[in-house]
């Protein structure tokens, strides 16, 4: 990306949400936004904290989240909308502190504050130093547009849904459909209400809202989200398309996946991975297993410590079926997933669809298998197999023969073919849209001024 230095003198500050999928687009856009000539400084909690040695050209500060050490240390995963409630009520106070420090200290100008809309207090906190904040949105805008009406849900009387009704639309929230409706607004309706009412009203007051996105992926809900938000808006994604996410990796990536991938037929290993905070049950995680043996295609998986609730790593795999996998595929705990991507022998991608995932996925041109766990990922697999048409979704069907259908069904049927088709025009039309001149990289121009005129 050409470097302009007409920002020279010019601090932009960045807080990111501590999960992986909000760190790396956090990181990346401070990438976009250095390359445009602002100095960044990242604020972050001490859980989950960026490594500082990857970004050199950033500075970084650490605040307390007032988590104590069994706290971050036991799998944060199992309950992060909790733990993310705690952070919030925490950090508060030592992020006023930064800040106010940092305002006094710094030799150049802090235009803005850029932070994760999962933060509920940063607004609050800005106004009160009289610094603009922006919004970054780490996930599609169609899922963001959702937030004032996704309480109200409730009580429209979608809930329980009968076999009868599971397919049909929720007519608020196109393309979702009923069945998928109750791992969206969750089971804690206290918990869940107000933090979307406050994630909604602060984003009102805040001076822009910045999408990973691009109108090619989302145009109309762009323009919805600017009717709702009444701010400016920028989608400048995806964040992909300019740099990696790999740099901002908070686990070891094993390395050793891409050499293997060397060895492997073009198009024929299908990627299997359910992200950084998907847990599933011990029975889901053997006909996961036995489904990827059984289609005897090659398959490179993912198994994250902590992916499966009640085990350490793959202890539950027999020596057998251990032997039968690491004939065709290979296990890893961490991958260099966009390196894997953009490998020339992946064919496939059985994915829970988190926002990161499915665009790394679509700039790829690699068709998935949808395997959503909960929250947006639910909208993000509906867009996927029914409205651009480039995935098999599983309709939560971890079933072994479900997969072994669907992992054949991809990679070496008919139906795979067009689908794979379906996905190169998708790519193709993204990969415009960062090039110079396309709406995302025009976007980022926008973004820069307007961070000039705060
Ligand atoms: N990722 C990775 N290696 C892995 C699995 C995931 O680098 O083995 C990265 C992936 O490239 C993506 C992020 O982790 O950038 C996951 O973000 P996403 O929004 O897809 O899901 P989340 O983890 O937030 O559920």
């Amino acid at each position: 990306m050409e470097k302009k230095s007409n920002n020279d003198g010019l601090r932009v500050v960045l807080f990111p949400l501590p999960l992986q999928g909000c760190i790396s687009p956090m990181l990346q856009l401070a990438k976009i936004l250095h390359s445009k000539g602002f100095s960044i400084t990242v604020i972050h909690t001490r859980f989950n904290a960026p490594k500082a040695s990857s970004h050199p050209l950033f500075n970084f500060l650490q605040i307390e989240d007032g988590l104590s050490e069994t706290e971050i240390n036991e799998d944060p995963t199992s309950n992060v909308m909790s733990l993310l409630a705690q952070i919030n009520r925490n950090a508060e106070s030592p992020f006023l502190d930064c800040l106010q420090k940092l305002l006094l200290q710094s030799q150049e100008r802090i235009t803005c504050l850029i932070d994760d809309c999962g933060w509920l207090f940063t607004q609050s906190v800005s106004e009160s130093l009289n610094l603009p904040r922006m919004v970054l949105c780490t996930f599609k805008a169609t899922f963001l547009n959702a937030y004032p009406i996704i309480p109200l849900l409730r009580t429209k009387g979608y809930l329980p849904v009968s076999d009868s009704e599971a397919e049909d639309s929720v007519l608020e929230f196109p393309p979702l459909q009923k069945r998928d409706l109750l791992r969206v607004v969750g089971e804690d309706e206290e918990e869940l209400g107000p933090f979307l009412r406050v994630t909604v009203e602060t984003t009102m007051r805040s001076s822009g809202l910045i999408f990973m996105s691009c109108e090619e992926l989302e145009k109309d809900s762009l323009s919805i989200a600017n009717e709702i938000f009444k701010v400016p808006i920028f989608a400048v994604g995806p964040f992909h398309g300019y740099f990696s996410a790999s740099s901002s990796s908070l686990f070891a990536q094993d390395e050793t996946c891409v050499p293997w991938l060397d060895n492997q037929e073009d198009k024929s290993v299908i990627y299997v991975s359910l992200g950084s905070v998907v847990n599933i049950s011990e029975s889901e995680f053997l006909e996961i297993a036995y489904g990827l043996n059984n289609s005897k295609q090659p398959f490179l998986w993912v198994v994250r410590p902590g992916l499966v609730r009640g085990a350490e790593w793959i202890e539950l795999l027999t020596e057998e079926l251990v032997n039968s996998l690491g004939e065709k595929g290979k296990i890893v705990k961490w991958a260099p997933q966009q390196d894997v991507l953009a490998h020339r022998a992946i064919g496939g991608f059985l994915t829970h669809n988190g926002w990161n995932s499915t665009l790394e996925s679509i700039c790829e041109g690699v068709p998935m298998i949808c395997l959503p766990g909960g929250w947006d990922q639910m909208l993000n697999s509906r867009f996927v197999s029914d409205i651009w048409k480039v995935g098999i979704h599983l309709e939560g069907r971890i079933d072994r023969n479900e997969i072994e259908k669907a992992v054949k069904m991809l990679m070496v049927e008919s139906e795979g073919e067009t689908i794979r088709e379906r996905m190169n025009v998708l790519k193709d039309e993204i990969a415009r849209s960062v090039k110079h001149g396309g709406s995302s990289s025009r976007s980022i121009e926008t973004l820069a001024n307007h961070i000039l005129s705060l």
